[in-house]
């Protein structure tokens, strides 16, 4: 596991190589924003720990340019007290995580390590079911030559059910995995949006792929 730390202040830029490759990463320093994105646009790193005050390019500007080149590298931002506004604006640009100054440098490890666990999950971009696909990037579904709207909350319901085709899906691990509830609300809502769902993927075809195990939840499964 390879990361690059962009951060001028050299002893904190120490600090954080020895706190990382303590824990087993491969660290390349950058002191400044114009290196930062030579470096990290000719060698893969599996994160980038990128200050955002730093001398000439800043780090939003880095952000900016990989994100706009299609350089997908989780991104923890390094923000100083009270720059509020850059840390959003640096979500806004793609960053994946951040954190103000001055921290932890376990917690910091930790935010590393959840980084590049993420980047490192390997998710086919469309994910099908018979004739039924799911877009994850543009997030749109189709079945055939249709296609349908999906609503935020939509497509994470499909795509969970999708993700593990032909795996029956309790009525609670929907609510922690689509709603992210550690408890169940006691209503119908899993229900009305499994059957919203269904009026969209698979009333109007003959070949139904969303069923009803009743007392237990849903499956999405091929017809046998
Ligand atoms: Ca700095």
């Amino acid at each position: 596991m390879r990361v690059l730390v962009v951060e001028d202040e050299r002893k904190t830029a120490s600090f954080v190589r020895k706190a990382l490759q303590s824990e087993g990463f491969a660290v390349d320093l950058c002191a400044n924003g114009e290196d930062a994105l030579a470096t990290a646009t000719t060698v893969v790193f599996d994160a980038l720990v990128l200050d955002i005050m730093l001398p000439g390019r800043d780090g939003l500007s880095v952000l900016r340019q990989l994100r706009a080149a299609g350089n997908a590298i989780p991104v923890l931002l390094l923000s100083a007290r009270g720059e509020v506004d850059e840390r959003v604006q640096g979500l806004n640009l793609g960053a994946d995580d951040y954190l103000p100054k001055p921290f932890a440098l376990a917690e910091l490890v930790a935010r590393v390590r959840a980084l590049v666990r993420r980047g490192g999950e390997t998710k086919p971009p469309v994910l099908r079911v018979a004739d039924l696909a799911l877009d994850t990037v543009t997030r749109q579904a189709r079945r055939g030559e249709r296609l349908f709207d999906l609503t935020a909350r939509e497509f994470r319901l499909l795509e969970f059910l999708m993700r593990s085709p032909s795996r029956i899906c309790s009525r609670l691990a929907i609510i922690e995995k689509v709603w992210d509830y550690d408890f169940d609300p006691g209503t119908n809502l899993v229900d009305v949006y499994v059957m919203r769902l269904r009026e969209k993927i698979d009333a109007d075809f003959p070949v139904k792929l969303l069923h009803t195990v009743r007392g237990v939840g849903y499956v999405i499964r091929e017809p046998a």
